[in-house]
């Protein structure tokens, strides 16, 4: 079946087209600029933004997969988690669509979707696998035993999200926003045990993350060395605390892979774009016998893609179709790949 996506929890606007896990086209269109003078997501710009790019976006995306609109046989869509102008954007589109063409509409969970994109690239992936789902909003561990069925909580952050870790850290150094692809620039030169920062419920037992106190320890650091009139070595307070994200996360999540005796670890998220976390967790995982898969970073961000995947997953499963009064959820767990 060919299934579109459709993605708008955020600030991205993503269509795109998929077969199983063929990706025929997958369109992006992000309202990250106009963000960045603020530096974070400002909800009413990235609805407004949405807005004017959902029609020409799904129309780009067509043309690109060289299908139309009446070839579709299911239409996804995130129902949640994300900003709710946001997602009302999409899921409003969605329903348009649905009832448009008299297909049916399918409200899923944007977090395993970052989960699900892996197929396109690397095919149909191992049943279980643990994920480690590391993006702007979230960073948690899942224990995948089916994509569209059974998705259960490890753990998560118990404050910041990885990637918010990354956008605070990038400010106190005068990176732009967001501060993931400068940060992870800035480290190339950089000397990872320069500074030794903290690592936030290390060796806690637990699959929890914290990050608000690594955010802190940076801060601190940086303040001192301005007082005492230092510069500010920025390759290394980045590679070092590059360093410190990428060990805590690698370690819990070889742990989980462990304990639970699975062989194949998923990466996602646009964290998962990090060059120090992708290596160390080559490495780590190699070390325990576990196969590790990490999309491109270009599906790793948020897209269409994403969203037509785990659509094309809960259409296989042969789930119920969601109403077309579907509400959106913005802090639908994960653990409900479907809305509602
Ligand atoms: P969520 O999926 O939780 O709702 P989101 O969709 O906003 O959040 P993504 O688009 O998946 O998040 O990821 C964006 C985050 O990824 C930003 O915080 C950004 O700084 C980070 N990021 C992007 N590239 C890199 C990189 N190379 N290294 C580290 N972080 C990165
Ligand atoms: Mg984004
Ligand atoms: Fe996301």
């Amino acid at each position: 079946p060919l299934i579109m996506g459709i993605e708008s929890s955020c600030d991205e606007t993503g269509v795109a087209f998929v077969r199983g896990c063929e990706l025929l086209a997958d369109e992006v269109a992000s309202s990250v600029d106009e963000h960045a003078r603020f530096g974070g997501v400002v909800p009413e710009v990235a609805s407004r933004a949405h807005l004017e790019a959902m029609t020409p976006t799904v129309r780009r995306a067509a043309e690109r997969a060289g299908v139309r609109l009446s070839d579709v046989d299911a239409i996804a869509v995130t129902a949640g988690p994300g900003l709710a102008g946001a997602l009302l954007v999409g899921v409003s589109a969605a329903k348009a669509y649905a009832l448009a063409l008299d297909k049916p509409l399918y409200g899923v969970n944007h977090l395993v979707g970052h989960v699900a994109v892996d197929q396109l690239e690397h095919g149909p992936l191992p049943k279980p696998v643990v994920a480690l789902l590391v993006s702007g909003g979230h960073t948690s561990l899942l224990l995948v035993r089916d994509l569209a069925t059974d998705v259960r909580l490890l753990g998560e952050t118990v404050d910041d999200a990885a990637g918010e870790a990354y956008d605070k850290v990038a400010r106190l150094l005068s990176l732009p926003y967001p501060g993931g692809p400068p940060i992870d620039r800035a480290a190339r030169d950089g000397d990872p045990r320069a500074i030794r920062f903290p690592r936030g419920k290390w060796g806690d037992g637990s699959y929890d993350f914290s990050f608000s106190g690594l955010k802190t320890a940076v801060a601190r650091w940086v303040e001192d060395a301005e007082h005492a009139g230092r510069a500010v070595p920025v390759p290394d307070v980045a590679a070092a605390f590059q360093e410190a994200v990428a060990d805590v996360l690698t370690r819990k999540a070889v742990d989980a892979c462990r304990e639970h005796g699975v062989r194949h670890l998923v990466i996602s998220g646009g964290v998962a774009a990090n060059s120090r976390l992708r290596r160390l967790a080559e490495q780590r995982c190699a070390a325990a016998g576990v196969e590790v898969r990490v999309p491109r970073p270009r599906l790793c961000t948020d897209n269409g893609a994403m969203i037509a995947a785990l659509g094309a997953e809960v259409v296989a499963a042969g789930l119920p179709p969601s109403p077309l009064d579907l509400a959106t959820d913005t802090s639908l767990p994960v653990g409900s790949v479907m809305a509602g």
